[in-house]
């Protein structure tokens, strides 16, 4: 029943004078004086239902305009605005950020002051008294770290051309670790650095895996590999006597050569080798570091951001060089990217790129802090500044392997432990040297100047013509190519025969035949530097290549090149 209509009877059966009834409830004692069986009691009893029933529409009414009441206040009430907490200059006062501008501010008693963070988010109302904290943001604009200045101030976003700017340290990050280059994120009204993103692309992006990898396991490259000694081992591991004569060390090297000799191969050896001697020396569990860079994959990482990621690899390197690591800096086709600026169609970046790389460089102590191997097939394209002494200074050619060097990168692929044909002379008698034999055997047909061997034909600027045979562009990544489509035909017959079959003569013969007649050997396009990494000559005097055959494998017909 509803208690909304109230009375105060006046009657005498009326307990008190203070009594207040509702409506309903002076109907029920009215009805009640009526004596029982009165005509007129059934007919107010029909008129009460009445009367409740109304009572409750109009109760349920009133709730609903309350309700709106509140709808109608809430919708029109102006929104909190949210600032950026920066701290609490006095007692009981704020100082926020908001829009972009300072206020000093009240806090409303029910948020504790002495709880909230600097960086965090807070809700303040009309009187821009704070009466909320959000906590921190968890998104918004991310810059780069330019300078950290002190422990609680750091500049960012001096790049492209963008305003400098002075932020304070968060309360979370007022112990973190912060450098130039890291990424941060920062409060929507610029004032606070909030959260340090990882940076994926400058730690472990360029890391490169380096096998177990002793200098034996490289063939045909001892002049390479006596270079490379001489000139990174030595100094290393004999410090002290360099120092003494005053000998100047290089801070690393550059490999060149034809693609497919070993170039990346070699790099890895040394970082291999070097950290286990180092090891070795200093009975410490060193560990090398290899950042593989390729040229030409970065550079358009690099566009529009070039300085940065300079600094940042430089800087990784020698971070982890504190970290303990030995560091190795390989750059793949480094001349795309250390260039002169005829080398690429990035010349203009190209022309902070090589400034940037050199003062890094030269900001490098020694070897002993990053060891740099620079690699490409292009080197006369390399800018001389890079290759100057006291930087890249020594160069290193990784040649196309000669005859001799063929068997011992043969030999290096075609192990004792290998299944071979039986009917290989002395395989049964002694294995190691029927091997070599075989290796012998398969080296005169493949480096026989004859016709079947013939593949390019080279003309010269003084009009003369050279041919070229296979034997002459042939690589250790051609020969384990071969060994590798051996195994594979030695498979297939084990398999079809069932019997244990092992590799044959024939197959390594086939093989090579395959290797050139299907492999990408010779460039696809006739773009004239990929035909000029081909060959040893000096790009200068070479007037035109052409195939002596016709391309497989769907390659252009005309199949020659111009230059
Ligand atoms: P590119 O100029 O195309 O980068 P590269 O000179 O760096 O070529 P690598 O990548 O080192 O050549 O060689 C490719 C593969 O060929 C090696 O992983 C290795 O299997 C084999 N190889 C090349 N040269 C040799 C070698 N001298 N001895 C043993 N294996 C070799």
């Amino acid at each position: 029943m509803s208690d909304k209509s109230k009375l105060n009877p006046k009657d005498e059966n009326s307990p008190n004078d203070s009594e207040v009834i509702t409506l309903l409830e002076a109907f029920d004692r009215a009805v009640s004086l009526l004596p029982p069986g009165d005509f007129s009691r059934e007919l107010l009893i029909g008129l009460r239902a009445e009367i409740e029933a109304q009572e409750e529409m109009i109760g349920d009414a009133r709730d609903m305009i309350e309700k709106l009441e509140q709808v109608i206040k809430k919708v029109t009430s102006p929104a909190n605005r949210i600032g950026t907490f920066l701290g609490s200059p006095a007692r009981d006062t704020a100082q926020i950020v908001v829009g972009g501008a300072d206020y000093y501010c009240n806090v409303d008693p029910r948020v504790s002051l002495t709880k909230l963070q600097k960086g965090t988010r807070v809700l303040v109302n009309e009187a821009y008294v704070i009466v909320g904290d959000l906590g921190y943001d968890t998104a918004g604009p991310v810059t780069k770290v330019a300078e950290v200045l002190g422990a609680d101030r750091i500049r960012v976003g001096s790049e492209h051309g963008t305003q400098s700017l002075v932020l304070q340290r968060s309360a979370q990050l007022a112990k973190a670790p912060l450098k130039t280059g890291d990424e941060v994120r920062v409060d929507s009204n610029y004032r606070v650095a909030l959260e340090v993103l990882p940076r994926p692309e400058a730690r472990d992006h360029y890391l490169d895996v380096v096998p177990e990898l002793p200098w034996e396991k490289i063939g045909g490259q001892d002049e390479a590999l006596q270079a490379i000694r001489d000139a990174i081992e030595l100094p290393l591991l004999h410090e002290e006597l360099f120092q003494k004569f005053q000998h100047a060390t290089p801070k690393g090297f550059l490999l060149y050569g034809p693609p497919g000799c070993g170039k990346t191969l070699i790099g890895k050896a040394t970082a291999y080798n070097l950290t286990k001697q180092l090891r070795n020396k200093s009975g410490a569990d060193m560990r090398e570091y290899f950042m593989h860079i390729k040229g030409p994959e970065i550079l358009n990482m690099w566009v529009g951001e070039s300085e940065r990621m300079v600094r940042e690899i430089f800087a990784t390197a020698r971070e982890k060089r504190r970290e303990g690591y030995v560091p190795f800096l390989f750059i793949d086709e480094a001349e795309s990217i250390l260039g002169t600026r005829r080398a690429s169609r990035y010349s203009s970046i190209l022309s902070t790129l090589v400034p940037m790389f050199c003062t890094e460089m030269d900001g490098i102590d020694s070897l002993n802090e990053v060891v740099i191997i620079l690699a490409s097939n292009r080197a006369d394209l390399i800018d001389p500044a890079i290759l100057r002494p006291g930087r890249i200074d020594r160069k290193i050619k990784v040649n196309r392997p000669n005859k001799r060097g063929a068997q011992e990168i043969y030999r290096i692929y075609l192990t004792d432990d290998l299944p071979y044909d039986r009917g290989i002379p002395g395989m049964e008698e002694n294995k190691g040297a029927a091997i070599d034999a075989l290796i012998s055997r398969l080296l005169e047909k493949q480096f026989a100047k004859r016709e079947e061997n013939r593949l390019l034909e080279v003309t010269l600027r003084s009009g003369r013509k050279e041919a070229l045979y296979r034997s002459d562009v042939i690589s250790g990544a051609i020969i384990a190519s071969i060994v590798e489509r051996a195994k594979a035909m030695a498979i297939k017959r084990a398999i079809a025969s069932g019997n244990d079959e092992g590799i044959s003569e024939t197959e390594l013969q086939v093989a090579f035949n395959a290797e050139y007649l299907e492999n990408e050997i010779l460039p696809a396009t006739d773009i004239v530097e990929d035909w000029l990494k081909l060959i040893d000559y000096d790009p200068e005097n070479v007037v035109k290549i052409s195939p002596v055959r016709p391309l497989a494998g769907g390659k252009p017909s005309q199949s020659s090149s111009v230059i």
